[in-house]
């Protein structure tokens, strides 16, 4: 690993430029705001590619230096090359750390390092309360024990992911869903956390807690050791003791 940690985001980012209400909220995208945040911390190195970039914007040499990927998708993840995902998915499974935000719950790579459904609830706007239910956990790290989100899109239980190996954070919105909000997987060498909010409509993105979150998640994500091509490390001969 290089010293610095390398931060690939991608962010579909079609409906801050096409629809009114996302493109006032988030004008130089959802990547541009959880960017500007990043940009602060010496020791991240951040990189934004978006859906309309050949590939959306991976090319192997970028993905090969990438130490931990976050992905935010909405309305095209059926528009993800399989090649993408499927690059994604054997890199995670490599040592490469996984972020999925939000509506990537639902994105292609996520549903395959899950292998079920992803599907939940949801409904407009909402006011959530953010619950901090494992503390001593290290994306909980100076995050209070509870924060509210004013005006986020509600995700509710059940959330057809299989048992995380931890439940850091649980939502709860003014209607009376809940959902298990920010969940921690391994899959292969890699390590995965997935994180409810961040509808392109509300200002999430902008709220410190959310993104000291995400700031903590790709500490801890980060990889220890990745293996460089998979291929490679598995097919070599066997070694004769
Ligand atoms: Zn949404």
């Amino acid at each position: 690993m290089s010293e610095k940690i390398r931060v690939t985001m991608y962010n579909e980012y079609l409906e801050e430029l096409h629809d009114a209400n996302c493109a006032k909220v988030y004008p130089k995208g959802l990547h541009g705001a959880i960017g500007d945040y990043l940009a602060k911390n010496p020791e991240i190195e951040f990189t934004a590619v978006t859906m309309e970039m050949p590939n959306c914007g991976f090319t192997d040499e970028l993905l090969n230096n990438t130490d931990v990927l976050l992905w935010w998708g909405h309305g095209h993840h059926g528009e993800v090359p399989d090649e993408v995902a499927n690059k994604v998915q054997r890199r995670v499974l490599n040592g490469m750390g996984f972020v999925p935000l939000h509506s990537a719950h639902m994105s292609k790579p996520f549903m395959r390092l899950m292998g079920t459904s992803c599907r939940l609830h949801w409904c407009d706007d909402e006011k959530e309360v953010m619950w901090t239910v494992t503390p001593s956990h290290p994306i909980a790290k100076d995050v209070p024990e509870y924060f509210v989100i004013d005006s986020e899109e509600m995700y509710g239980e059940p959330f057809g992911i299989p048992n995380p190996d931890e439940v850091v954070f649980i939502g709860w919105f003014n209607h009376g869903s809940v959902f298990r909000s920010g969940v921690t997987f391994r899959r292969g060498n890699g390590k995965i956390f997935y994180f409810q909010p961040g509808h392109n409509s509300n200002p999430g993105y902008y709220n410190p807690h959310v993104l000291k979150i995400i700031e903590n998640a790709i500490y801890w994500a980060k990889p220890d050791f990745i293996v460089p091509n998979r291929e490679d490390y598995f097919g070599k001969d066997v070694i004769k003791i």
